[in-house]
């Protein structure tokens, strides 16, 4: 019953220490919006118990822009679409490693190389792997790598190049997907987020809201990430591009968006929740609601396409909430659920400032 469905959940994931069913789920998901204010303070206990109040920072480089042949519908990458993104081939390593120190500059501790492929050939694949190499060297950040689809043998160069942590998101649930691309399958999206635990990294996967899914679809959406085991998982809200099949998409609402945010975070209690693209667009004066209803982990400074905030107005953001910044993704140490199902890199932080 919708009315007992959050006390079910609090009593579950609080006193319990468990996972939500699937019906459990659901039920808090038909907990009407103008309720939504309990479903955020719940996602926000449930986020400092499991998680901590720690907030991670991670940067992006969009290091290899346009010209895609995939054809994923809400993305201004691909060439399938007339948009008016940057295209460019892989930067030189000058450029990446300017932006990882401006990673840096900018408080964050994750630096993440992203290029718009299919998957990677061997020659972008040897740079990237070069670069991993350098940035690690000179600045001392964890590096992860969103390269699109891997084969096995990929995926362990990487690992072995030091590779901290592999994105590649499924997007959205299995049911949407066929809509929203049809040049690769949700399952070869599926296979390489297991390669990359396989190869020894770990997973970063999300996806986008908004997409036109419906409200229970973005709850199987949460289930099938779990059952991937992410230790991250972004979590972008369409901000439609002009040029792409989604461009008159209409945008969640703030509370739609933040229900959602809440939902992720009791499905996926102990993963970094991280606030990616769109938060502005779509979140607008309610962005610091996003870190109070279970996100806790933010990309700092521009997205792959689209311009964000400066990092100052999120560190003032986390100043003013009280939440620390995490000191790094973990220490590649891990701690492991009760269950012995999940495992994540444990936490050590620094307070971000004086009282
Ligand atoms: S989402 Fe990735 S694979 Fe899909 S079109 Fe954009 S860059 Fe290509």
């Amino acid at each position: 019953m919708p009315q007992n469905a959050l006390a079910v959940a609090e009593r579950a994931l609080l006193e319990e220490r468990r996972r939500l069913t699937r019906e459990e789920a659901a039920a808090v998901a038909a907990v009407p919006l103008d309720r939504l204010p309990d479903l955020v303070a719940l996602a926000h206990r449930v986020r400092l118990e499991w998680c901590g109040p720690e907030v991670e920072l991670e940067s992006l480089i969009n290091a290899k822009s346009g010209a895609c042949p995939e054809d994923c519908a809400f993305c201004s990458q691909s060439a399938r679409f007339e948009t008016e993104v940057d295209v460019y081939p892989f930067l030189d390593l000058d450029q990446v490693l300017e932006a990882a120190h401006a990673t840096k500059a900018a408080g964050a501790t994750q630096f993440c190389i992203v290029v718009a492929v299919r998957g990677p050939e061997e020659r972008l694949l040897r740079k990237v792997i070069d670069a991993v190499g350098v940035v690690q060297a000179e600045t001392g950040l964890e590096v992860a790598c969103s390269l699109g689809l891997l084969t096995p043998e990929q995926a362990e160069r990487l690992a072995a190049a030091g590779v901290r942590r592999y994105n590649h998101n499924l997007e959205t649930c299995r049911e949407v997907f066929p809509r929203i691309c049809t040049t690769h399958t949700y399952d070869d999206r599926v296979q390489t987020a297991r390669l990359a635990i396989d190869a020894g990294m770990e997973l970063c996967c999300g996806g986008i809201l908004g997409m036109g899914e419906t409200l229970e679809q973005r709850v199987d959406f949460a289930f099938e990430l779990a059952e991937l085991g992410p230790c991250e998982v972004p979590i972008n809200l369409l901000d439609p591009r002009p040029g792409t099949p989604l461009a008159d998409q209409t945008v969640l609402s703030p509370r739609e968006a933040l229900q959602a945010i809440a939902l992720f975070r009791l499905i996926l209690p102990d993963a970094w929740l991280r606030l990616a693209g769109g938060r502005e667009r779509v979140l607008g004066e309610l962005q610091a609601m996003g870190l109070l209803a279970g996100a806790n982990a933010l990309i700092v400074g521009n997205y792959l396409t689209t311009i964000g905030r400066s990092p100052e107005e999120d560190h003032a953001l986390l100043e003013a909430l009280g939440m620390p910044v995490a000191d790094g993704p973990g220490e590649g140490r891990f701690v492991v659920d009760a269950d012995g199902a999940h495992a994540r890199p444990a936490r050590i932080t620094i307070p971000v400032a004086a009282e």
